[in-house]
């Protein structure tokens, strides 16, 4: 018998193995099995079971079977080979981020002490031997690796070697099973009591001597009166009982104990709410999508924010499971803390599991099991696409413009959304992608008729759209207008908000103190010795850090150029706002949102929780204030420096823009009150800036859908970015410039670049970018893929340039 192994690896193919007679009749799709590769044992899962000999390599037998049910099915194994196909990766790379990191075994060599290494530890004359002996001695078991480093060496095997034949030590290459199943003791009567053959009276009579085992049998009587199975330390809790008393009453046949697998997973919420009835809009947006859905349509929920569309999800989602099948609700990865995940588990309580990257491997691998089988509603992050559902009905992408949907590194690097769509298809399940601002890939799906489109432009209840102001800087630094980052009238429009207790957003898209230090007489900036950027300043931990690779440093206290001790800190992020704005409005209570502040979810929602009460009143943030919140209290919104956003260099700028600043500006006012939200820029008459500030959707789509199509961009033509990384600036160029040739060879001006990015170093990794922009042609981008793969192939088998690192990105 031979099977097709598929590894977590980025190699390019998959294994035959052989099965031994004895472990055939267990073999079945989808699960793990152990097999030697390379000298390594590692584990693999069954993709195919009657795989063909292959001619040149001789198949090597597995070493064992794992599980004794799939963990993986079909559907998802032809969703991961989609995803390599079409994103340019090998399926090994996609099933390394599709399956939990508990399901994955790792291969370590261990060594351990033998009984008789105590009584020779003085024989011992080698002194490498010796200090492994006595670190044996100290440690159960130790790992080839450490060894190494315990020795300073890379040569331990001789010094193993020597010590195995002394019958000092043992060695024993196994695989360590990252995911153990939690286990719980389990008691109850033996089968004579529960069968009432035996009267149970017969029971306390053998156990009249001892007044604990009497107790305990009392206990799990009243724990369970039909003598079912009882959790032995719910027993402990309810009579004095212990693992003596236990085992008394199982040598004298009264009782029996096993130990089960129990579930980790906690039902996220055990009340459930009743929600209130559909408003007109509500009930009429469900029935157009009732109408697409019978039609066979995917539809694009364009909703303002504010307008209910939770409410209507919730509606759809319980039809979905009333039906028996599976829901999945993908959110962005931030905003899976956020009150709309609480309102969907208070609505749903037990049925729902959130699957995020943040549970520990043991919770991730139960609630990935769980979809297999009891759980109906899935809420998470873009990773929860490859859960085994069971049988998928529906996928809700909210936000579906959200950047966060995409992965970028590493690969593969899919896009989220366009990946739920095609494992709908495969489910035969129907989508619905949720948005206020709808990405320009989905906007013109809808154009083309492609996904039926259904709009909910009125806010719920009474809510009024905000009030929008955009302020002038260039007026305001001309007329002596602005205090540090202020300008007055958005002072002005801040106390007048705090009179009437109400909450203020302020946003600003950087975190830190300032993004620069610079040296007022050499002009000396700090740089990161890793990357070409400067180094943002973070007051409160006196640092200097990259936002890039993570370095840190203390800050200057002079000019480590000139010895000048005036250093000014150029622009300003978050926390220089903080610190700004205690100056000028003393008594508000003032607190930050940001990556610094919210590190872990705790934190994060502490800081909410303290919002929606209003212990605070201003909260400064980066778009983390932006995403899923819903505050119903915030009388001003402001956005301090609209520039920065607007001219980051890339296609798609101008789409963040105004999906940020629509989005911020929906934070405003809520609730019958109408907000305010003032814009801060250098450059109010920029397209976007105007369409937020009329809220001009048709004006903002159409004008920015035509740019597209003149410069040939997505949604109109389709986009391959490759990466050329290298330690050397040189070699990094010249490898980019070879592929260019080589690529235009066939596609022409297809090709572009190779080009520096903005960025052209980060972790001391020298970056060369090649873009290909080509016709949304399957034939085309079928073929221009093909070359893409055989061009890199190419270059790592030659010498001179295979130690290039080329990264591709699909639909960048
Ligand atoms: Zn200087
Ligand atoms: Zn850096």
């Amino acid at each position: 018998m031979l099977i097709k192994v598929l590894l977590p690896l980025a190699i390019p193919r998959s294994y035959s193995y052989k099965v031994p007679e004895a472990l055939q009749s267990q073999i079945r799709f989808g699960i793990r099995v152990e097999i030697p590769l390379r000298g390594k044992l590692y584990s693999g899962i069954v993709v195919n079971t009657s795989a063909e000999e292959e001619d040149l390599v001789k198949p090597k037998a597995i070493v064992s079977i794992i599980d004794h049910e799939a963990v993986v099915t079909s559907t998802q194994l032809k969703l991961w080979q989609w995803i390599a196909d079409y994103y340019c990766c090998t399926l090994g790379q996609v099933m390394n981020i599709a399956i939990p990191s508990g399901l994955k075994l790792h291969s370590e060599t261990r060594i351990s002490a033998s009984d008789a290494l105590d009584s020779h530890l003085e024989n011992i004359k080698d002194d490498d031997e010796f200090m492994i002996a006595e670190a044996l001695t100290n440690n159960a078991e130790i790992s080839i690796d450490e060894l190494r480093k315990i020795l300073g060496k890379n040569t331990v095997y001789p010094k193993i070697k020597s010590l195995l034949d002394q019958r000092l030590i043992t060695i024993s290459e196994h695989l360590i099973q990252k995911y153990k199943p939690k286990t719980q003791d389990f008691v109850r009567f033996t089968e004579p009591y529960r069968s009432k053959e035996v009267n149970i009276n017969n029971a306390f009579e053998l156990t009249t001597k001892s007044e604990k085992q009497t107790q305990t049998l009392l206990a799990m009587l009243s724990l369970s009166q039909k003598m079912e199975w009882i959790d032995k330390s719910d027993l402990y809790k309810k009579s004095p009982s212990d693992s003596t008393v236990i085992n008394a009453l199982i040598k004298k046949g009264i009782i029996e104990k096993e130990t089960f697998e129990i579930s980790r997973i906690k039902p996220e919420g055990d009340e459930t709410n009743v929600l209130p009835p559909m408003s007109e809009a509500q009930q009429g947006a469900y029935e157009e999508i009732k109408q697409h859905f019978s039609e066979d349509k995917n539809v694009l929920l364009f909703g303002v924010t504010g307008s209910g569309k939770t409410r209507i999800y919730t509606e759809i989602i319980q039809e979905t499971i009333n039906n028996g099948k599976q829901v999945l609700f993908l959110l962005p990865e931030i905003a899976l803390t956020t009150q709309l995940v609480q309102r969907l588990s208070k609505t749903f309580g037990a049925e729902v599991g959130v699957y995020h990257s943040r549970l520990n491997p043991q919770t991730r691998v139960e609630l990935y099991k769980s979809a297999l089988g009891e759980k109906s509603i899935f809420i998470g992050a873009r990773s929860s696409l490859f859960l085994p559902f069971r049988d998928l009905g529906l996928i809700v992408v909210d936000e579906e413009h959200d950047p966060s949907y995409k992965q970028t590194d590493p690969a593969p690097r899919y896009q989220g959304r366009d990946t739920a769509l095609y494992l709908a298809r495969l489910c035969g399940a129907k989508v619905i992608l949720g948005s206020a601002t709808p990405s320009m890939e989905t906007y013109l799906n809808g154009i083309e008729d492609k996904l039926g489109v259904v709009n909910l432009i009125h806010r719920y209840g009474d809510a009024v759209l905000p009030d929008i102001e955009i302020v002038d800087l260039r007026d305001m630094y001309a007329k002596n207008k602005m205090r540090a980052m202020f300008s007055l009238p958005l002072l002005k429009q801040m106390k007048a908000s705090l009179e009437l207790g109400e909450q203020i957003l302020l946003f600003q898209n950087r975190r830190g103190y300032s993004p620069t230090l610079q040296c007022t007489v050499c002009e000396w900036n700090a740089e990161c010795p890793n990357c070409d950027v400067s180094l943002t300043t973070h007051q409160y931990y006196e640092e200097l850090r990259c936002h890039y690779c993570g370095y840190k440093n203390i800050m200057p206290k002079e000019c480590p150029a000139c010895g000048n001790q005036k250093l000014v800190k150029l622009g300003f992020g978050t926390e220089k706002i903080e610190d700004e704005l205690r100056k000028y409005l003393k008594e508000a209570k003032i607190a930050r949102l940001d990556y610094d502040t919210a590190k872990t979810r705790s934190q994060f929602e502490n800081i909410i929780y303290d919002f929606e009460h209003h212990n605070i009143d201003i909260l400064i943030g980066t778009q983390m204030i932006t995403k899923g919140l819903d505050f119903d209290n915030i009388g001003l919104v402001g956005v301090l420096l609209a520039d920065k956003i607007m001219n980051f260099p890339d296609f798609r700028a101008n789409e963040r823009a105004f999906q940020l600043f629509t989005q911020v500006a929906g934070r405003a006012g809520r609730r019958k009150k109408k907000g305010k939200v003032m814009i801060q820029t250098f450059n109010p008459t920029h397209d976007v800036i105007q369409e937020t500030l009329h809220l001009d959707y048709k004006k903002y789509y159409t004008r920015e859908l035509d740019e597209r199509k003149q410069f040939l961009y997505p949604p109109y033509y389709r986009q391959i970015l490759i990466t050329i990384k290298h330690k050397s600036m040189e070699k990094a160029t010249a490898v980019s410039t070879y592929m260019v040739e080589r690529l235009k060879a066939s596609l022409g001006p297809r090709v572009i670049g190779p080009a520096t990015p903005s960025i052209a170093r980060i972790r001391n990794m020298y970056i060369q970018h090649i873009t290909i922009k080509m016709e949304k042609d399957w034939k085309i981008v079928g073929q221009v893929k093909d070359l893409v793969k055989a061009e890199i192939v190419s270059i790592r088998n030659q010498k001179n340039m295979s130690t290039v690192r080329i990264n591709v990105n699909v639909d960048p």
